[in-house]
């Protein structure tokens, strides 16, 4: 689809995990012909590295390894074939399918309370944001990455939703999972999150709260879409 607004704006999607940030994100760039980009799949990937190469401990501690390896990290998105989004790939290796579990849930957000992950991570999406026409959902788009986004929005939604959400794609996606965990999960990122040192999730001042416990996709896209209508 063209896009049907002339100015090109910079659209920052924050929030807690599972509020479906990209869901609403991928809609929305769709319908501008925006690109999307997945900031949690950058820490993912960074994550699967650290596991990959025995950098988090049985406690879940990160090595200090990490931060002499980081130039070994070359994340990169790619779409595949008519594929609608792009997947993720960690060294040339699709990555998609594996940062997406619970294992790298479980280890993610300390990875991501590393300040050189941060700081090399952030770099490079502000780098993709340069000309515009963006669309970033992540922890600290609106308040760090692109602290001057046109359209800044926070997302949240009930835990009990949250929970059944995530859990509901886990299984979808054929991984054994139980419900308690799935919670624990969610419970804990956002603690860790909100809580780190360096760029915690915070809603930023002028951004503007969506809360869909009770919306639709569709809602939230329509709702959206009037937000960007407003730079027109
Ligand atoms: O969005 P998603 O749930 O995939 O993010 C995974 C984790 O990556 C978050 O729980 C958080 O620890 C980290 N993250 C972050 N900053 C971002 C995006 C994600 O710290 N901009």
């Amino acid at each position: 689809m063209t896009n049907p607004m002339n100015k090109k704006i910079i659209i920052a999607i924050d929030g807690y995990s599972s509020t479906g940030k990209s869901t609403v994100a991928k809609a929305i760039a769709r319908r501008l012909n925006y690109i999307y980009v997945d900031t949690g799949a950058m820490y993912r990937a960074v994550t699967l590295f650290c596991v990959q190469n025995g950098l988090i401990d049985s406690s879940g501690k990160v090595s200090e390894r990490l931060k002499s390896l980081l130039q070994d990290i070359k994340i990169e998105f790619r779409k595949s074939g008519d594929a609608e989004t792009a997947e993720t790939y960690l060294n040339n290796v699709n990555v998609e399918k594996e940062i997406r579990s619970i294992e790298i849930a479980n280890h993610v957000s300390a990875v991501s309370a590393v300040p050189e992950v941060r700081e090399l991570l952030v770099r490079q999406q502000q780098l993709m944001g340069q000309a515009k026409g963006i669309v970033m959902d992540g922890r600290d788009i609106g308040t760090v990455v692109f602290p001057d986004a046109e359209l800044k929005v926070f997302m949240t939604a009930s835990p009990e939703i949250r929970t059944l959400r995530r859990f509901s794609e886990l299984k979808a996606k054929g991984e054994t999972v139980s419900i308690d965990e799935v919670r624990k999960n969610i419970e804990g990122r956002d603690f860790k999150d909100t809580h780190r040192e360096i760029s915690p999730l915070r809603q930023a001042d002028d951004a503007v709260v969506l809360d869909n416990s009770n919306m639709t996709p569709e809602e939230q896209l329509e709702w959206l879409y009037e937000k960007v209508k407003e730079f027109e």
